[in-house]
């Protein structure tokens, strides 16, 4: 159950519904696959040839980003590698079942950041954004207790002007009280609607307790590549 205004991947209309079910268990068996490190790109000439459609995952440090990525394939070592030094500024690329790529991008908002770092930061990210064709969708990861923040808006600006589509992911919503979360989601999906490149349902998620992880499996699953053969 979702509060009013919070619709997590397709519709989940109770047992009944034989479509969404199906569609859960698409995303459970995709994310069920084998998920692998493939590449890590510190700047645009590092970028590892496209292979497969591409899932971007963005948000400020510390939104819950390789928290939600282990929780979304089960696996803990996304979060060992895109947490290890080095790695924590680059785009990390990790490819599921042969069908799907997922994109760790790096954390921003950080305020010791650099003026010198947050500009290479910029650079990477919209060459990266306008210039990859299977780029399917942008997670963009909101903090359910904080909301959008100025880094965020402009990471969505950024969105509207290449072109890709996004969807505002809300994490750690373990953290907030169902009448709060249903006033922020009613906030943010009035303001995403203000973004041309939004999608305009808002996911919501927890990975401390799982809420809304098979949901966003599903949505993903949708925009992934056919099934290798054999
Ligand atoms: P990242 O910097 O965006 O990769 O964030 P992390 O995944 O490392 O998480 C940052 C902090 O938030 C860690 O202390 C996590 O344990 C915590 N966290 C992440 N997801 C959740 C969640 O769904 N619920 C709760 N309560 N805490 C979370």
């Amino acid at each position: 159950p979702h509060p009013a205004g919070l619709t997590p991947g397709p519709p989940v209309s109770g047992d009944g519904d034989a479509e969404a079910r199906a569609a859960l268990e698409r995303g459970r068996v995709l994310f069920a696959g084998r998920c692998d490190f493939a590449a890590g790109a510190a700047d645009l000439a590092g970028l590892p040839p496209p292979r497969f459609p591409e899932i971007a995952f963005a948000g400020r440090s510390n939104v819950g980003k390789s928290s939600l990525l282990n929780a979304l394939t089960g696996r803990n070592a996304l979060a060992r590698v895109s947490h290890t030094p080095g790695r924590t500024r680059q785009l990390n690329f990790f490819e599921l079942a042969g069908r799907l790529t997922l994109v760790d991008l790096p954390g921003y908002g950080y305020a010791r950041a650099s003026k010198g770092e947050i500009s290479r930061w910029t650079r990477l990210l919209r060459g990266y954004l306008r210039g990859r064709a299977p780029l399917a969708r942008t997670c963009l990861l909101i903090d359910a207790r904080f909301g959008l923040r100025e880094s965020d808006r402009a990471l969505a600006d950024l969105l509207d002007e290449a072109g890709v589509s996004f969807q505002g992911v809300l994490t750690k919503i373990d953290k907030t009280t169902p009448s709060a979360l249903a006033g922020l989601g009613a906030r943010l999906e009035a303001e995403l609607a203000g973004h041309p490149a939004a999608y305009p349902a808002l996911a919501a998620t927890s990975s401390r307790t799982g809420q809304g992880v098979a949901e966003l499996r599903a949505s993903l699953a949708a925009l992934a590549g056919p099934r290798p053969p054999g």
